[in-house]
């Protein structure tokens, strides 16, 4: 079997032009463009990729952003101070810290400073539990993205057993939440468990979130599957690229390690998964895409539901 490889770049631009629409709706009967504060605090390079991506894909569909960007020696309270401001000022209606923040910040007290009606990351408690409990709630981007891979590609989620591979609150919980609201059959996996392709092998619909390169092999997919690869992982090193691509891909990868010292490589085995799954998200280009978009779509809601649009 060859796998159909399900782009994320169709599904995201369409996702982006549906809340674009949605924006200029708002605009024309309210007079307002939803907005988007991100913070992100000193130098990390891949959060300034990321708040950029942000940034723009913001500007490119209507809504207005701002970008705080705090010395990476800001204290605690400075941090706060600015998420009050934004969780009280009335034109603001989604505010996403950045992760990681330094070490010296405590991640969580900051999260769950953040007013839940504005949480456009769905990491605050409160929306975990309203997610839990299947109330309408802001809902974490990547997963919501996945959700959206499958059902924009046909994929059946009611009746399927679901496999997800890495149990992180970003990730892993809060899409298993997701994929049972859809009926699905959940079964999560993680660093302890037993025998691990006996039960991966058993998935209609396999999702790995998992932060290690290729490791999602043959043996761990069941034939025709549904393989979701949400890993982004760097990897520098020649010889690993080679035990994770062949062909034409692996001259690509190898020049790109030679060119700027890395190349993005997935959780799965992209070969095993082009040869035995029946669909695959690829990595880049696939799952990664979708949260950029999902994140303008939660602001928007944000903004409805807030202003009880
Ligand atoms: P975490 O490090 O928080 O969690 C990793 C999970 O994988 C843990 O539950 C861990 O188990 C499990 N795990 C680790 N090793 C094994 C193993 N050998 N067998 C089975 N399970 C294992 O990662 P995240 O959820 O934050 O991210 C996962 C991946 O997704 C990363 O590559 C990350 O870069 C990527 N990512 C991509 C995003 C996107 O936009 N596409 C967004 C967010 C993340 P245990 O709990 O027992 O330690």
């Amino acid at each position: 079997m060859t796998a159909r490889i399900l782009s994320g770049k169709p599904i995201a631009e369409a996702i982006k032009s549906e809340t674009a629409e949605e924006v200029s709706t708002i605009e024309t009967a309210y007079g307002f463009r939803p907005c988007l504060a991100a913070v992100r605090v000193g130098e990390d390079a891949a959060s300034e990729i990321y708040v950029g991506k942000k940034v723009e894909a913001a500007a490119e569909i209507g809504i207005t952003s701002e970008h705080h960007h705090l010395p990476a020696d800001v204290s605690q309270d400075e941090l706060m101070a600015l998420v009050r401001d934004l969780n009280t000022r009335d034109d603001v209606d989604g505010i996403l810290v950045q992760l990681p923040l330094p070490g010296h910040i405590d991640e969580r007290s900051i999260l769950e400073a953040i007013d839940p009606a504005k949480d456009v990351d769905g990491f605050h408690p409160v929306n975990v539990g309203r997610l839990s409990l299947g109330y309408p709630s802001l809902v974490p981007c990547t997963p919501a993205g996945v959700i959206e891979i499958l059902k924009r590609s046909d994929i059946e989620i009611a009746g399927s057993h679901a496999v997800i591979v890495g149990r992180s609150n970003i990730v892993g919980k809060p899409l298993a939440m997701l994929l049972l609201r859809g009926n699905a059959t959940v079964t999560m996996c993680h660093s302890k468990t037993r025998d691990l392709p006996a039960i991966t092998s058993q998935a209609d619909i396999l999702v790995a979130a998992i932060g290690r390169a290729g490791f999602i092999r043959g043996e761990h997919i069941r034939d025709g599957a549904a393989v979701i690869d949400v890993g982004i992982n760097r990897v520098s090193d020649k010889d690993s690229a080679r035990e994770v691509f062949e062909g034409e891909e692996l001259e690509k990868r190898i020049a790109a390690i030679t060119a700027r010292g890395s190349t993005i490589v997935g959780d799965v085995n992209p070969k095993d998964a082009v040869a035995k799954a029946g669909a695959f998200t690829p990595v880049p280009g696939g799952v990664g895409l979708l949260t950029v978009a999902m994140l303008m779509k939660n602001t928007v809601a944000a903004a409805k539901q807030r202003r009880k649009l």
